[in-house]
């Protein structure tokens, strides 16, 4: 039973792992965007001599691969390192936190106030352990906050 259960959670971390590895890839390769928007200038180029407006406008593109630096995941329970409950050290509160995993390893915290702190009690490791499937990939940093509620 006990071997079962630990073999199912080793294939569910190794699972998580292949995925992440295609999503660290996925973010290497150009954005859709990129290639609809290529799509687009190319067949309007096509037969007209039309200048293809600039669209969408620059500010409003998705942003390049190199915005793409992590995970994110929200944290609303207290959250207890060392058998103590940790705080912001900034403002105090100890609940509702975005737990950051970055590809160099480091894990980061958010307070609900947007305070960022860097946890090195925590790793990739134990992010891996304690987040649920990746299941959204957000554009930006922002998009990512507002979808974990922040
Ligand atoms: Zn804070």
């Amino acid at each position: 039973m006990f071997r079962r259960r630990a073999r199912a959670d080793r294939e569910f971390r190794e699972a998580q792992k292949e995925l992440l590895a295609l999503l660290w890839m996925l973010a290497r390769e150009p954005l859709p965007f990129d290639a609809v928007q290529a799509e687009a200038s190319a067949s309007a180029g096509a037969g007209s001599d039309a200048v293809v407006p600039d669209f969408p406008p620059a500010g409003l593109r998705a942003p390049s691969r190199q915005d793409v630096e992590g995970m994110m995941m929200r944290w609303t329970r207290p959250l207890v390192l060392d058998g103590e409950v940790h705080a912001c050290p900034t403002c105090g509160l100890y609940r509702d936190w975005i737990v950051f995993c970055m590809r160099d390893d480091s894990v980061w915290l958010r307070c609900r106030a947007g305070h960022q702190v860097q946890e090195p009690r925590l790793n990739a490791a134990w992010y891996n352990r304690n987040s649920g499937p990746v299941d959204h990939w957000h554009p930006t940093f922002e998009d990512g906050l507002r979808h974990l509620g922040h």
